[in-house]
């Protein structure tokens, strides 16, 4: 099917704007055909119309009707076959075995979320029986499930085209809990968006789904996105991305009149604790799988670990030495965009400009449009706990090792540290049993801790936090991996001394849907 760079304003294709603009090709930075419609306030607002008017319909579809539903989208998806991750890889510049695999996984995180819907437990119900002989008063029956929140508008990022954008995380789990979606395409890979939108579209058809559930819109300046965020329609907001964009859509969101949720997961440095014992035994080993780590997929992952915390000592010493040496062997890597390329440039170009930082080792570097190179920076822990700088996300293939002098200093970088997606120690037995504070300090602003095991490469299952404080995300109480994401679009409401047949069928007498409930304080079905 050919592209039509249109808006999908529920099942109409619309392109009525005068600004157009074209997808690149990161390797090489020519221009790719078609031209794409930058939508405009109107487009949007009737999408976000028809995402409202949809949503009386969606939100009461059964939990086996939106499973379906989510399961079909998945099957359109894989039938899109291999021009999908041409496309995909045209616009992105990543191999195709990495957009394969991250195909199979947004197809994945569809079906854990039907799958999800069909248990049907997530609602959490709670079932509270009346008590009429109850003294003094008498106890009312009270029940309570969530529903969905409404219209959400959805922002995905550009280093995972499929898995955090059109019908990824955000989409699959604002869709499962019932709410209708205008999605604001990502204008560096906006065919990967349509086709992706073609998928949605066709689910829609083929499971008799309410026109309007599913809108997306172009946009390569701020105010397309902007307008779905002030929407008075629009109940939520889920964005992946960077600090600056989820920081600007967050603040807008609680300026409304009536404040929404803004659900912003964005950049993170994602420290990695290197603990004496394991620093003794498998200093060759972390540092091959440092490198490995920071430089994969020329470091666009907002997993990417971005600092490397460690005691000073001989074994240190020769920690960095072979991280170095690996760090010398890696290709110059073609990165997303030229806005990507640059941001990274003029990172390293500030970072190494900052007091007491040091290069250890550049890759192997090599002039291509948006090429980038791997860097390995020292820095010790007195130097970095004054320059709150060193601790911001540089989007690209660089971590920064700090060397501390002792254990109280190393702890004092860990109380300093903001808000991350995760943070990793490498530890022996021995070593948690001496640094029993580090787990404590750290679980307070991470969304993962890991023992033992490198940040990049995220599960999708039903445990997996992908969250963490600020600036990690705007809201630390949820995660955009995994079905726990489904509680960020989603509210309880309590229903009180109903009739059995006015409730719904999560909380009726014989539970009907045969789901896990909460009955007078103990787990039944
Ligand atoms: P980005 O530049 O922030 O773009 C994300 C989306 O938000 C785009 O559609 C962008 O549209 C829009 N946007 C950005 N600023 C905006 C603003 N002020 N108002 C309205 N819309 C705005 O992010 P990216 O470069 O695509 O992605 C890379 C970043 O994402 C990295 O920092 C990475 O760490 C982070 N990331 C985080 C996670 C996570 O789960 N935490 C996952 C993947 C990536 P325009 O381009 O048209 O402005």
């Amino acid at each position: 099917m050919e592209l039509t760079g249109k808006n999908f304003i529920g099942s109409d294709r619309s392109g009525l704007g005068d600004l157009t603009f074209q997808a690149v090709d990161p390797s090489n930075g020519e221009k790719i055909l078609p031209m794409f419609f930058e939508a405009t306030l109107s487009e949007v607002d009737t999408a976000i119309q028809k995402a409202e008017k949809a949503f009386q319909e969606y939100r009461v579809k059964s939990g086996r009707d939106r499973a379906r539903f989510l399961k079909q989208i998945g099957i359109e998806i894989m039938e899109l076959g291999d021009p999908l991750i041409r496309r995909c890889c045209q616009e992105t510049g990543l191999p195709e075995a990495r957009i394969a695999g991250e195909r199979g996984r947004t197809v994945n995180q569809l079906n854990m979320f039907a799958d999800l819907l069909l248990d049907g437990w997530w609602v959490n119900a709670r079932i509270d029986t009346a008590d009429p002989e109850r003294q003094p008063v008498p106890r009312p029956d009270v029940r309570s499930r969530h529903i969905p929140l409404g219209p959400v508008g959805i922002f995905g990022a550009s280093n995972f085209p499929l898995a955090f954008s059109v019908a990824g995380g955000d989409t699959a789990s604002a869709l499962a809990a019932g709410c209708t979606i205008v999605v604001k395409a990502h204008p560096a890979h906006p065919g990967t968006c349509e086709m992706i939108g073609n998928a949605i579209e066709r689910a829609i058809h083929k499971t008799d789904m309410p026109v309007g559930t599913f809108s997306m819109v172009h946009g390569h300046s701020v105010e397309v996105g902007m307008h779905i965020v002030k929407h008075p329609f629009i109940k939520a907001v889920g964005f992946t991305g960077s600090f600056k964009g989820g920081k600007a859509i967050y603040d807008a969101a609680v300026r409304r009149p009536i404040p929404i949720p803004v659900f912003a997961e964005m950049g993170s440095v994602n420290p990695v604790f290197i603990l004496p014992g394991a620093m003794a035994e498998y200093k060759e080993s972390i540092a091959e799988g440092l490198a490995a780590s920071v430089t994969l997929g020329v470091g666009q992952f907002c997993t990417n670990p971005g600092l490397v915390a460690f005691e000073g000592s001989s074994d240190a010493v020769i920690f960095q030495e072979a991280a170095a040496s690996r760090f010398k062997k890696i290709d110059t890597g073609t990165m997303l965009t030229s806005g990507i390329h640059q941001a990274y440039r003029k990172g390293i170009e500030n970072i190494t400009g900052q007091q007491g930082v040091k290069v250890l080792a550049e890759g192997i570097k090599k002039e291509t449009v948006t090429g980038g190179t791997a860097t390995f920076l020292q820095v010790d822990s007195k130097n970095f706990l004054s320059n709150r700088q060193l601790e911001e996300e540089i989007f690209g293939p660089s971590t920064l090792a700090i060397n501390a002098s002792d254990k109280s200093d190393l702890l004092e970088v860990a109380h300093k540290l903001k808000g991350h997606l995760t943070a990793t120690l490498y530890a022996t037995e021995e070593d948690l049993k001496n640094y029993p504070e580090l787990v404590s300090i750290l679980e307070r602003k991470i969304g993962r801790l890991i023992i033992n095991g490198f940040p990049t490469g995220v599960e999708v299952c039903h445990a997996m936090i992908h969250g963490g404080a600020f600036p990690a995300t705007t809201d630390s109480r949820s995660t955009s991996v995994g079905t726990y994401a489904i509680y960020r679009f989603s509210r309880p409401v309590s229903y009180q001394n109903f009739p059995d047949h006015l409730l719904p069928d999560e909380l009726k007498n014989d539970n009907p849907l045969k789901i896990w409930r909460l009955y007078n304080g103990e787990w039944k079905k």
